[in-house]
């Protein structure tokens, strides 16, 4: 759920991210904000999680990198092999032999972090990502439905631009569902 929001500081609750456990680590996110004077400004987020949610998280993007550099190897290994044999089908066979053998592994890894996950795990990736910022106004993506309803709740005057599920957790709540505030952006 993309929920934006704006300020500096805000209330990441206090519950793991992806599984709902109580969190013992953080894992941080990096945004950016622009000013006035079009000056870049960098912040980190430290988003709560359990260890072992940041460990199949940490995993999962080492395999992602891991997997890109292989499949440049590949590529390149090929290339040269059909370049020094002047024979292009032979490097094709071995870059596909590799890359078969990459996807493979892959499979195997991604199904080995998915067994070290807890339970109540929403997803294996980052749960909270960074999307982008107007000024002081900052977007992030919640994936977990929870997760993303507590922080509602905690940043609820903070809150800008409420989508039709922002706008629904709000509701029935004390703080009503008219006071969030619109922001639009000046066009020149
Ligand atoms: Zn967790
Ligand atoms: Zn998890």
């Amino acid at each position: 759920m993309k929920v934006s929001v704006s300020g500096r500081q805000f209330v990441f609750p206090r519950s793991c991210a992806c599984c709902g456990a109580f969190p013992t680590t953080t894992l941080g996110v990096a945004g950016t904000e622009k000013n006035r004077r079009a000056r870049t400004k960098g912040w980190t987020w430290d988003i709560p999680y359990c260890r072992a949610c940041k460990r199949h998280v940490r995993s999962l993007e080492y395999l992602l990198l891991g997997t890109l550099a292989f499949v440049g190897i590949s590529c390149f290994t090929g290339a040269l092999l059909a370049i020094k044999s002047d024979q292009w089908e032979f490097g094709v066979a071995v870059t596909s032999l590799l890359l078969t053998t990459i996807a493979l592994v892959d499979w195997l890894a991604f199904k080995l972090i998915r067994r070290s996950c807890p339970k109540n795990c929403y997803l294996t990736g980052r749960a909270v990502v960074y999307i982008g910022s107007d000024g002081a106004c900052h977007t992030f993506d919640l994936k977990s439905p929870f997760y993303a309803a507590d922080f509602v709740l905690a940043n609820h005057l903070k809150i800008v631009n409420a989508s039709v599920r922002v706008a629904s957790i709000l509701k029935n709540t004390k703080f009503g569902d008219y006071q969030v505030p619109r922001r639009f952006v000046k066009k020149d």
